[in-house]
């Protein structure tokens, strides 16, 4: 699950007699999510869907099925995750730092960070990435802006603008990570345009390298 949410939890059954009963729980037990009545489908092998609706924490879940009255056969369970931006949800748009359009005065090189790909370093202060980006919609019109950042020096610190630096969204700076290839992630808080657009990271200060950033809605 995206965040803790509904789910609506289908089961395809058959079963020749009354009374089934289906409960779905975390794996292990503990927790009961909601339970179930199997119809008397008139045969062992006709098939019906059935389904409700559970509330779901958020993260990767194990499921557990007990047959709490037995009687049923059971072919497949879809779960669908009700799609609706709950308040305080964020959906994020992760931007590769090495997809810039244009660059001034940096490379890109084989990243060791988790994921692997590629990550942009030799950044000095004055270098600066130029990037084509979607900017998801924010009823706030705030983002959470998260950089992963390297950096074997003092750190650095960049500014966040439209391309050529008409417009400036924000600052931020970090310190050192101990090594170049040793990463963390520093974020803050911006007021950005929804839609398809263009963004700047230009350096202010460094230096430093960076994998990728995220772009986040604050709803
Ligand atoms: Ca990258």
């Amino acid at each position: 699950m995206p965040q803790a949410g509904t789910a609506t939890v289908t089961y395809r059954v058959a079963s020749a007699v009354d009374g089934g009963v289906i409960v779905i729980e975390q794996g292990g037990g503990g927790t009961t999510y909601g339970t179930i009545n199997v119809p008397n489908t008139g045969n062992w092998q006709s098939w019906v869907n059935i389904s409700h609706e559970v509330q779901l924490p958020a993260g990767n879940q194990e499921i557990g099925l007990i047959a709490q009255t037995g009687g049923w056969n059971l072919n497949a369970i879809t779960i669908e995750v009700e799609t609706t931006c709950m308040p305080n949800c964020q959906t994020g748009t992760v931007v590769q730092a090495e997809d810039f359009y244009q660059s001034g005065g940096v490379q890109t090189q084989t990243t060791q960070d988790v994921g692997g790909g590629l990550n942009v370093d030799w950044i000095d202060s004055g270098d600066w990435m130029n990037y084509n980006v979607s900017i998801p919609t924010s009823s706030t019109g705030l983002y959470d802006i998260t950089y992963r950042i390297a950096s074997g020096s003092n750190g650095g610190s960049l500014k966040l603008e439209q391309p050529g630096g008409a417009v400036a969204y924000g600052n931020i700076s970090f310190g050192g990570t101990g090594d170049w290839q040793q990463w963390t992630t520093a974020t803050h808080r911006v007021s950005l345009p929804a839609g398809t657009n263009q963004l700047a990271i230009a350096s202010t200060s460094g230096s430093w390298n960076i994998n990728w950033f995220e772009i986040k809605a604050v709803n």
